[in-house]
């Protein structure tokens, strides 16, 4: 069974890296904030304890999370392998998951860091810029208006939301961050950390983690396979 873990910074890429990567290796994506977000639309009672946390911001407690997952990674669809994504986001997570492949005789394969320095990822994160007349989005880099500070579409005034401006930004991922070194520290202690350039075309990134990959011994699943 390959587990391969995805880990990234909030806007290092790899919600966009993830589906490509299982299309190429042929196992599934599984994200743990659309396991939560599921749950919630289907109104379980895990979903109802979740969304307490999921509105306020804060991270939903290990032991639901980790609850979850595993329920999830046990079905026969993630018998040849897994990629996780969002998940493990505390060392506890990352402990729970090691101690529940162990009893499987299975071990994380690879942890995977998108590695995208801070600065440009509060750049990445702080360009969108809205208007006021109905709220068309624009970014300042990968679509701006034609004139600066001016809708394209109504002609009404651009401005930035309080959550998208650079220092808001860049106070939640100091936050984010903190714990995501605890987990990359995990998986280096482990040895399993390979770590991909992420300020990089989107194929030239793909075509880093498949090399990083192929180091740790994870090849793409023939179909039929496990
Ligand atoms: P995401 O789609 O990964 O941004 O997750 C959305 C929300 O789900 C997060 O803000 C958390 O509240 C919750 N969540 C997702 N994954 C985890 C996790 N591994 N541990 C704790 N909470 C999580």
């Amino acid at each position: 069974m390959n587990v391969v873990v995805l880990l990234g910074a909030p806007g290092a890429g790899k919600g966009t890296q993830a589906p490509l990567l299982a299309a190429r290796l042929g196992i599934p994506v599984i994200a743990t904030g659309d396991l939560f977000r599921a749950a919630v639309r289907d109104g379980t009672p895990l979903g109802m304890e979740a969304r307490r946390y999921m509105d306020a911001g804060q991270l939903v407690p290990d032991e639901i999370t980790v609850k979850l997952l595993l329920e999830r990674i046990s079905r026969p669809d993630a018998k040849a392998g897994v990629i996780l994504d969002g998940f493990p986001r505390t060392a506890v997570q990352a402990a729970a998951l090691d101690e529940a492949l162990a009893g499987r005789r299975e071990q994380v394969s690879a942890a995977v860091l998108v590695d995208v320095p801070t600065e440009e990822l509060v750049r990445r994160m702080s360009g969108r810029w809205i208007c006021r007349g109905a709220g068309h989005p624009y970014h300042e880099t990968s679509s701006p208006p034609r004139l600066e500070g001016v809708c394209d579409l109504d002609g009404s005034e651009l401005y930035q939301r309080v959550d998208d401006r650079p220092e808001t930004i860049r106070a939640r991922m100091d936050q984010q961050l903190g714990a995501l070194e605890q987990v990359i520290e995990h998986y280096r202690v482990a040895r399993v950390l390979r770590t991909v350039n992420g300020l990089q075309d989107i194929t030239i990134v793909a075509d880093a983690i498949d090399a990083a990959l192929a180091d740790a011994g994870v090849t793409p699943v023939v179909a039929g396979q496990g």
